[in-house]
């Protein structure tokens, strides 16, 4: 424990040095001026790491700048504000003491000092500030726990949120998110758009290039649709088995529909082979397109079933096509 004496008598920090020494207090610093006071806290000179102080004790009746003024400068500064102060005085008179509690001192000792006083009051006073200290360090350990905890929890929450094949938002992300854009584009009157894709012969694909390679394709598929994507809003989830969804918040149809193009030009690009199709020799997806602008009280299944009918037709009239539902406009 660091005890810094402050005193411009140099026969009381003697007298008040030797009499704490004699008790263990062993750590002692002295100070002759309110100046030098602060040198040692660091304060004139902005030292990076002053020292490590627990108490002070300090002096009223100084030249220049008196104790209480110290006190009130010590206390102004957010890292030292903790350090308790104890005023050494010679003026017992309320008035004084008074105004050194509210310059934040935490005691008062008179002069001349009784060795017994002073002893009892900055080992009371130490015993304060060392519980003090110790609360500050739990509370610092909790909040770190706290954040570390919080991270997790967001971790956690991103993985609960992703489709453990392709990557891509899960069926869970897919509702939840549609149904918070659905609220607030009935909110905005904005209109919001839906695409749901699936791919074509899929069975045939698994057939042909066993599990595995189906599910290489999945993920290849779902990289490649989730990449088209261009605005932050906007998301790619996978819907179930080879069935994805792209959900469009703020997008009208043709937007949509130019979209649901970009999609299907970019797994050709892709260049998946699928020697099984019925269509070719590479792999296709057909898809349903629909927009709406909520109305008050409808729920996002509406627009669910419209882009589901579409990608219905889609598959009816031969696969690897865009077909808009046509109850939209
Ligand atoms: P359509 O063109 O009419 O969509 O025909 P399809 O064969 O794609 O559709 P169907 O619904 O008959 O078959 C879907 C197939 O997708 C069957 C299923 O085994 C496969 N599938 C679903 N999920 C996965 C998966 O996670 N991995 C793999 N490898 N295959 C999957
Ligand atoms: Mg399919
Ligand atoms: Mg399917």
């Amino acid at each position: 424990m660091s005890i810094l004496i402050v005193d411009d008598s140099k026969v009381i920090q003697v007298l008040l040095g030797t009499t704490l020494k004699k008790a263990g207090y062993t750590d002692l610093l002295y100070a002759s001026s309110a100046q030098e006071t602060y040198e040692i806290l660091g304060i004139i000179d902005n030292k990076p790491k002053p020292p490590q102080i627990d108490l002070i004790l300090m002096d009223i009746v100084m030249p220049v700048i008196d104790g209480i003024e110290a006190c009130r400068h010590i206390k102004d500064h957010a890292n030292l504000k903790d350090i308790p102060i104890i005023m050494v005085t010679a003026k017992d008179e309320s008035e004084v003491l008074q105004l050194a509690f509210a310059g934040g001192a935490v005691d008062y000792i008179v002069k001349p000092v009784k060795k017994q006083e002073l002893l009892a009051r900055v080992r009371s006073v130490l015993k304060l500030k060392h519980e003090m200290d110790s609360r500050k360090a739990r509370e610092k350990e909790l909040l770190e726990v706290t954040h570390q905890l919080e991270e997790a929890n967001r971790t956690l929450q991103r993985y609960s949120y992703l489709d453990g094949l392709t990557e891509v938002s899960n069926r869970r992300y897919f509702d939840d998110t549609l149904e918070k854009e659905w609220k607030r584009a009935m909110r905005c009157q904005e209109a919001i758009s839906l695409i749901m894709i699936d791919i074509d012969f899929f069975k045939l694909y698994n057939d042909y290039y066993g599990h595995q390679g189906g599910d290489d394709c999945l993920k290849m598929v779902a990289k490649t649709l989730a990449d088209t994507i261009k605005r932050s809003v906007d998301f790619v989830a996978r819907y179930g088995g080879e069935e994805f969804a792209a959900v469009l918040p703020n997008t009208d149809l043709p937007g949509a529909t130019t979209v649901a193009q970009n999609m299907q030009d970019a797994i050709a690009k892709c260049n998946i082979k699928h020697e099984n199709s019925k269509i070719g020799k590479l792999l296709t997806i057909s898809m349903g397109v629909a927009t709406l602008v909520p109305q008050k009280g409808s729920d996002c299944s509406r627009l669910i079933k419209l882009a589901d009918d579409a990608l219905y037709q889609a598959k009816d009239q031969g696969r690897d096509c865009i077909k808009v539902a046509s109850k939209c406009t």
